[in-house]
Formats: C-alpha cells, sequence, structure tokens
C-alpha cells in the first residue's frame, strides 16, 4: 500500500469509527480504568494483545498516554509524587515497588513517595505490559451527541465516532480566577497568569525580580522554589494561615474508616460537605512548608498568610498591589512586583462542561455544588455514560481526582462494563 492508499484508508477509517467504549481523556484516570478493564476481561486482554481491535478507543489531542500529567510535572519542576507508592494506574499495588528495586533513593520518605522519573518509567512499562502503547487516537472530543444506542463523538477535526458506551475521564482543567485578578486589564499576560500557565523551564532567569504566588497549596511551594532557583524574591501569600498535610485527605479516606459513613450519607449536599472538610483547601506537605519557612528566615521568601489581594495595578514594569491584611498592606503597596502567579487551583462544573451541554438537554441531572450526582456505578442517570476523577467525588469521596480515585472509580465502572445485567442498554464486552 503507497503513502496514499494509506492515508486515505486511515481516514476512511477514522470517519466510520465504531467502538464499544469510547474513552475521552489518556490521563492516569484512563490508564487506570483501562488496565483494570484488561486485567477483568480476558476476551479484550487476548484480542488486544493479539493486535486486534479491543472494543475501546481512547481520545486525547496529545495522542499519548499522561502527557498532561508529565507536562505539569515538568512545568512545576515537581521532584516526587505527593502519593505513596502504592498509588499508580496499574492493578498490583506492589508493582512500582517491584519495579523500583534498585532505585530506592527515587522513593522518598515517608511512605515511599516515587520521585517524578521513577513514576514515568513505570508508567511507561505498565503501558507496555498491557499492550497500550498505540491505544491513544489523538483527537480533541469537541461534541458528545446522546444517540437512541449509544452516542456520536464529534472530534475536533470534523470527524465522527459512534460508541455505545463512553467514559469521561478529561480532568478538571478550569483555572479558578479570584475576582480582582479577572478585572485587571492592559498587562503583559506573561506578568499575570495562572499556575497551570507557568512553565518553570521555559524561564531561565528571574534574578533581580520580585514573583507574588497567591495560594497556599503544594502548587505555590514547587513555584515559589522554581522561582527561588531562577534568582527571584519570593511572595507567598495565602488567604488562609498555612497548613501542612502529608496527603491532600486523610487516609481514612482511601478505605472503609471515612468511606463507610460517606456512602452511608444520603443527603447529597452533606457528602459535599463532607468532602470539603476532608480536603480543606490546599495544604503544604511537612517538608515544603519547613522548606519555605527556612527560606523566609534566610529573607528570600516573604510569607504573608490570612492576607489576599484586593487590588493590582500594571505600571508600565511593575504591578502595585493591595491587600486586605492591615499588618502587612503597606509593605505590599511598596513592593514593585514583576509577575503575579496565582496558584489558585481549578473548579469544576459539570454544567460547564464544553462535552455536556446537549447530554444535560437529553438527560437532566441532579448538581450539587458543580458536581453531578451519578448512580453507583458512576454512570450519569439514564444512559452508559460514565465520569471518573473528580466529577464522581460525591461517590468516590475527596480522593476521587487522585491516582487512588481512579482505583475507587474502577471498582465501581469496570462491573458495569463488562456484565450486561449492569448495564442500562443491556451492554456488554463480547
Ligand atoms: C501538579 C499536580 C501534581 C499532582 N500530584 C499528584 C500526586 O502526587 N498524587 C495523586 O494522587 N494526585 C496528584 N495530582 C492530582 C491528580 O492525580 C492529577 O491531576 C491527575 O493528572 C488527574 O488525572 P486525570 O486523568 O483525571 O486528568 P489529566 O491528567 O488532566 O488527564 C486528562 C486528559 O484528558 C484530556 N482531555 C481533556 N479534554 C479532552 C477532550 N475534550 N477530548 C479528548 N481528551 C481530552 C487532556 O488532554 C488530558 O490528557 C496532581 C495534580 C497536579 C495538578
Amino acid at each position: 500500500m503507497d503513502n496514499l492508499d494509506y492515508s486515505l484508508s486511515r481516514k476512511k477509517h477514522m470517519t466510520q469509527l465504531q467502538t464499544d467504549i469510547a474513552v475521552i481523556g489518556a490521563g492516569p484516570q484512563a490508564l487506570t480504568l483501562i488496565t483494570h478493564l484488561l486485567q477483568k476481561h480476558k476476551r479484550t486482554r487476548e484480542r488486544l494483545s493479539a493486535g486486534f481491535s479491543p472494543g475501546f478507543q481512547v481520545f486525547d489531542p496529545s495522542g499519548t498516554w499522561l502527557a498532561q500529567w508529565h507536562r505539569q510535572f515538568a512545568a512545576q519542576e515537581i521532584p516526587h509524587l505527593r502519593s505513596p507508592a502504592v498509588h499508580h494506574p496499574d492493578c498490583n499495588p506492589h508493582s512500582l515497588r517491584n519495579f523500583a528495586s534498585g532505585r530506592g533513593d527515587e522513593l522518598y520518605d515517608p511512605y515511599g513517595r516515587p520521585g517524578t522519573e521513577l513514576f514515568r518509567d513505570f508508567c511507561e512499562t505498565v503501558i507496555d505490559r498491557w499492550h497500550l502503547r498505540n491505544q491513544v487516537t489523538r483527537a480533541k472530543v469537541v461534541g458528545l451527541l446522546p444517540l437512541p444506542r449509544g452516542f456520536r463523538l464529534t472530534l475536533a477535526d470534523g470527524q465522527t465516532a459512534i460508541a455505545r458506551r463512553v467514559v469521561i475521564a478529561t480532568g478538571s482543567a478550569i483555572a479558578t480566577i479570584p475576582d480582582w485578578a479577572k478585572q485587571v486589564s492592559d498587562y503583559p499576560p506573561e506578568r499575570l497568569c495562572h499556575a497551570q500557565a507557568v512553565s518553570l523551564p521555559k524561564l531561565p532567569s528571574l534574578l533581580g525580580e520580585t514573583v507574588l504566588i497567591v495560594g497556599g497549596g503544594l502548587t505555590s511551594a514547587h513555584l515559589a522554589v522554581g522561582a527561588l532557583k531562577r534568582g527571584a524574591r519570593v511572595l507567598l501569600m495565602g488567604r488562609r494561615t498555612f497548613k501542612e498535610k502529608i496527603f491532600d485527605a486523610d487516609p481514612g479516606w482511601l478505605g472503609p474508616k471515612y468511606l463507610k459513613g460517606f456512602d452511608a450519607e444520603t443527603d447529597w449536599k452533606k457528602r459535599w460537605q463532607m468532602i470539603q472538610q476532608a480536603r480543606n483547601g490546599g495544604s503544604f506537605t511537612p517538608e515544603a512548608l519547613t522548606r519555605l519557612r527556612k527560606f523566609s528566615a534566610e529573607g528570600r521568601v516573604f510569607l504573608s498568610e490570612q492576607c489576599e489581594v484586593t487590588r493590582a495595578v500594571w505600571q508600565g514594569k511593575h504591578w502595585q498591589v493591595q491587600c486586605d491584611n492591615q499588618a502587612v498592606h503597606d509593605c505590599f503597596a511598596h513592593q514593585s512586583i514583576d509577575r503575579i502567579w496565582l496558584a489558585t487551583g481549578t473548579k469544576l462544573d459539570i454544567v460547564g462542561h464544553p462535552l455536556l451541554k446537549e447530554l444535560i438537554e437529553h438527560y437532566p441531572i441532579d448538581v450539587v455544588h458543580g458536581l453531578p450526582v451519578l448512580d453507583q456505578h458512576l454512570r450519569w442517570p439514564g444512559c452508559d455514560l460514565f465520569l471518573m476523577g473528580p466529577w464522581a467525588a460525591l461517590q468516590v469521596g475527596p480522593v476521587a481526582r487522585n491516582l487512588f480515585g481512579a482505583k475507587l472509580a474502577c471498582d465501581r465502572i469496570v462491573p458495569a462494563l463488562t456484565k450486561s445485567s449492569l448495564s442500562i442498554s443491556h451492554a456488554r464486552l463480547r
């Protein structure tokens, strides 16, 4: 087949793409889903290893697994994960530790948190071991239309795909921007940006600059360290007192200790409150906060707690910033700040999810503070659409968005994908 024939057949294949299960997104959540699906479903496993179409199709604009994950770790120069070595996309919790034999110095105490390179290398072996290297279609899904049986997915290049079942594993990428920042105008975009848009490796030197970082979570600590390394002075501002926690949420939320009570709660609003209390906003790991306090004692970082920006004005070369904490108000007013980075997290609003507008019209759903009320299999009521990651928090609990949350989500989704008795349309993997 010459090149032209090949591209035509590929195009034809793409335009007529039909699959049983479409997975939107190829991050850690999606990879965890696929490994758990393959573990549970021998026939799919066999078909995949024999080089046949496995019955699922994964879509991601990058065309590869974990692109967004690697991008964010590189952009913030994160040395190791926050979560322990037993949290990863493979089915056997011990497989990362086994893989790390001989690389013990890349497991960080406490709890053997894997180094970034170690985790990357391990995930590559997972992808190869499950024969998933070529299973991500390079495409952004821009539309999702429910059909009488299944869904039509529209891809960014205008092509379409038909799927009987769909799993949304897109994460949540909508940056939270404080009101004062929305009101600022006329400034160079690199001088005020959300953490998502900061790429430390692209900033070779910040010598002599002052960077204001807003936020009290681990991202602000990573960015502070990166700015200091490049010669900047850092002002780190948090609206609450800085907190230290090893993990985002207490490990009791990984199992029955807390999840039993969470599952027993039938009031979704109370569940939402339990999630807020468990995560309790951003926090630093103890070692990150100790490091920041040391930098503060050396005069390289100015830590400002219980403090919020009220106004920022770009003055041509610098920012002038006002804040609401009287104790440091004058101090900030007299600083000439070169850059402001917003480590203010992301927000969840299922109603605003770009893929779900049409679906919500066909299948209305209860929403609690932006989160959908899914069924116990993380399925959108009335159709075979499943959601993972942060969107599943009302069922999975406070760690839904984390690596372990993916495993908890699989315990719910995989049975519904593999058993026809649990499927709305009586579909199951053949
Ligand atoms: C800096 C950082 C560090 C973290 N560290 C940890 C940690 O150590 N341990 C832990 O447990 N958790 C951690 N988390 C939380 C969480 O595990 C990660 O955010 C993780 O990447 C979430 O996985 P995901 O698959 O839901 O989302 P993502 O990794 O964001 O992947 C989603 C994918 O979906 C794709 N996508 C989005 N929209 C579409 C579309 N319309 N069509 C097709 N594809 C689409 C995106 O391109 C992306 O590749 C961290 C989060 C951040 C931001």
